[in-house]
């Protein structure tokens, strides 16, 4: 059997069969490896050397790919802003939080279980995580050519806040509040709405967090977010930003 070959079905072994596979026990199939030993050793992998300790590998955090040009949010967010929030801040987040991981032997099944236990984590793991899931979030909840709010999540929107202009109304008045940098949010509580903040890469999924629920709206009021076109006028931004958001992303998320 040509190596080059035996590497192939090993990389093929190593996608599939690392989720629980143990160091030891990958190295032996390395070094046995053959057409006819790799199937049996991917099938039986678990029970071959029960005796060995299983290594789960780390949480991963991931940068989803950015759901539309740069420049499709103009004018509200213009596309130099954009190239450097996802490409640079965005990016860095999502590095950072992954060496924090790898540094600290971070192990949870998810990410739900990351922030449900952020209490328990460092700076770096709580600010880099929150940093790159926020942004995920952030990129998904808008949209050029935003609509107003329909269906279920306008009369969630107006059981809770009376009507969408007092919703939009309270959740300004949020962001413009929240001092230095941070997020504002619109959650689902139980069976109510609920607008607040939170400071620096802090979310509402995090046990350390005042407020919580299941994000349904986010917007970023970090000064990267807005400085180069706003200035120090967030109130700008934030005015601008309804035009871009995604009301349908909000309706997938109430409704999840
Ligand atoms: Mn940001």
């Amino acid at each position: 059997m040509p190596f080059g070959h035996d590497l192939c079905e090993l990389r093929i072994l190593n996608q599939y069969a690392m989720k629980s596979i143990t160091r030891r026990k990958f190295v032996k199939a390395s070094l046995t490896s053959s057409a006819a030993l790799v199937v049996p050793l991917f099938v039986q992998a678990d029970n071959l050397f029960p005796d060995e300790k299983t290594i789960t590998p780390a949480l991963q955090f991931t940068q989803l790919p950015l759901p539309y040009a740069n420049n499709a949010l103009e004018p509200s967010i213009d596309a130099l802003t954009m190239e450097i929030h996802y490409g640079k801040h965005h990016s860095a987040y999502i590095k950072n939080v992954n060496d924090a991981i790898a540094a600290e032997n971070i192990s949870f099944a998810s990410e739900k279980d990351f922030f449900s236990n952020t209490s328990k984590l460092s700076t770096k793991a709580r600010n880099n995580g929150g940093g790159a899931w926020n942004h995920n979030f952030f990129w998904q909840v808008m949209k050029p050519g935003s609509s107003a709010p329909t269906g279920k999540v306008a009369e969630a929107i107006n059981a809770a806040f009376g009507s969408t202009d007092k919703f939009k109304e309270l959740f300004t008045q949020t962001a413009m509040t929240r001092f230095g940098s941070g997020w504002a949010w619109l959650v689902k509580d139980g069976n109510t709405l609920r607008v607040g903040s939170t400071p620096n890469q802090d979310n509402p999924l995090m046990d350390v967090s005042e407020l919580k629920g299941t994000p349904l709206l986010a917007l970023d009021v970090w000064e990267h977010a807005y400085y180069l076109k706003y200035q120090n006028k967030r109130n700008e931004y934030v005015a601008n930003w309804w035009n871009v958001v995604n009301w349908d992303e909000v309706a997938k998320r109430l409704n999840s």
